[in-house]
């Protein structure tokens, strides 16, 4: 069922529950008030009949024949009986003058002097009346017409008004639905013609402050955040092809070269030497790709285990020292010494921390004239705390911000080895080990990147 149909259901029936609540209400109370005014009037009746016939000590029964003739009878089928203390009937104007009242109820009434009761769809009040002497039980019954012909005129009444209610309902309810849930509708048919083409640029149109607005506003930013990423994913790709090609077209236009004649061993041994170097730095590359693709997994995908972080680091450092051949150096150094082991231990993935230190080492290396990457190891009660520092060529302000994006070499490194991979690797490294990563530097001075891992 549409939210509108349900709004306006769920609105009607909760108010018409409620209106029927009040209208039942109202004519339950409108039934107690006649039943009780009635009660009152027959119990005034009796004590006017019992008033008139008993006269000087004594009960005028024919007096009140008389009277009942007369001027007494204006209640509706109304009976009239009373009896003297010890039961007797004394007058009836019943036509079945062999109607008697049941003793026990004689004796109720004699007892409590007031009897009140529904009676064949009427009531009844009896009571024991003395004067002078002179006890009488006077027994008035009748039917409430007038008050009855009134309830059922106020049933008709709230009935009636209950039906047009509830259809006024359904409408009103209908159109307030209608009214609320345009804009999801508006939004649910702009969110439609959205596809992978039109994303840049697209917004919805979002008015005023309530929640659907809101609604629009999060749909906008994360349309944007779709596209942004549609547009990074755009260009990592184009990146990656290009950055591919390189290489590959310089082999083969190599090779092709040392086809087209016959050459000299020399000539051949140097040409298959740059071709390697070509090769080696494609299969930099693709590692990087590879390495890049397997960081965008959870922490969840990977084996995490207690970490050394001093002797991981010196590890890269000699694994550098082998790799490298302008002779690298890393030199390692505590901040403070540690109490235990477990202050520079640090719960993570092996391979991983490997890699982020070995592309951090690297690069310090790579990026300095004097090849030294300074490293200092510092812990506290929650995490360890390494920064990678070197006096290196430093890398501009401007471009701070976009070397953990993948591909992004800054302007002064052009002439160095490397694809602008290793930071957006290390990056995503940090984060699976929930970890952070900052960086200062000042061009011509040195750079300093500082990594915050924690313990557990
Ligand atoms: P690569 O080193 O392969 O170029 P990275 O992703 O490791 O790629 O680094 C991206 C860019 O950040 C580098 O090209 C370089 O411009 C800059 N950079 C990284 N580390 C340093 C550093 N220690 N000193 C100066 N510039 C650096």
């Amino acid at each position: 069922m549409k939210i509108k149909y349900k709004i306006a259901l769920y609105y009607t029936l909760s108010a018409a529950l409620l209106l029927v609540a009040f209208a039942t209400l109202a004519y339950y109370f409108s039934a107690e008030s006649r039943k009780a005014e009635y009660l009152e009037r027959l119990e005034y009746r009796a004590r006017s009949i019992a008033n008139v016939i008993i006269d000087e000590g004594h009960v005028k029964i024919d007096l009140l024949r008389k009277l009942d003739k007369t001027t007494f009878q204006d209640l509706y089928k109304e009976s009239i009986l009373v009896y003297n203390p010890d039961y007797d009937l004394l007058y009836s104007n019943l036509r079945d003058t062999a109607i008697r009242t049941h003793r026990s109820l004689l004796d109720y009434i004699k007892q409590n002097k007031l009897y009140s009761a529904d009676k064949d769809g009427g009531e009844e009040v009896g009571i024991y009346y003395s004067e002078n002497n002179v006890d009488v039980i006077v027994i008035v019954a009748s039917f409430d017409k007038y008050g009855f012909q009134n309830l059922q005129n106020l049933q008709q009444i709230l009935a009636i008004e209950l039906l047009l209610a509830v259809i006024t309902l359904v409408g009103i309810g209908y159109f307030f639905a209608r009214k609320m849930v345009q804009p999801i509708d508006k939004l649910v048919q702009q969110v439609d013609t959205i596809n992978a083409n039109n994303l840049q640029d697209t917004t919805v149109a979002v008015k005023g402050k309530d929640e659907i607005a809101q609604l629009g506003a999060n749909f906008n930013t994360m349309l944007q955040r779709l596209s942004e990423s549609f547009d990074l994913q755009k260009s990592f790709v184009s990146n990656a092809s290009h950055e591919l090609r390189t290489p590959l077209a310089a082999i083969i236009s190599q090779l092709q070269v040392s086809l087209s004649k016959d050459r000299s061993k020399e000539e051949y041994q140097q040409l298959l030497n740059s071709v390697l170097e070509d090769a080696e730095n494609l299969s930099e590359l693709t590692n990087g790709l590879l390495q890049l693709a397997q960081s965008e997994l959870t922490q969840q995908k990977f084996v995490f285990s207690n970490v050394r972080i001093d002797e991981l680091l010196l590890e890269m450092g000699n694994l550098i020292r082998l790799k490298q051949k302008t002779s690298p150096k890393v030199e390692i150094a505590f901040a403070r010494v540690p109490e235990h082991d477990l202050l520079v231990t640090c719960y993570g993935n092996e391979s991983l921390l490997k890699v982020l230190f070995l592309n951090l080492l690297d690069n310090a290396c790579k990026f300095s004239p004097d090849n030294t990457a300074h490293v200092t190891i510092d812990f506290y009660t929650q995490h360890i705390m390494i920064q990678v520092k070197d006096n290196g060529i430093g890398i501009p302000a401007t471009e701070l911000n976009k070397i953990f994006e993948p591909f992004y070499r800054c302007q002064n490194a052009q002439q160095a080895r490397g694809h602008g991979l290793g930071l957006s690797i290390c990056k995503k490294i940090i984060q699976i080990h929930q970890g952070h990563i900052t960086v200062t530097s000042t061009v011509g001075q040195g750079t300093t990147f500082t990594i915050i891992l924690p313990h557990l």
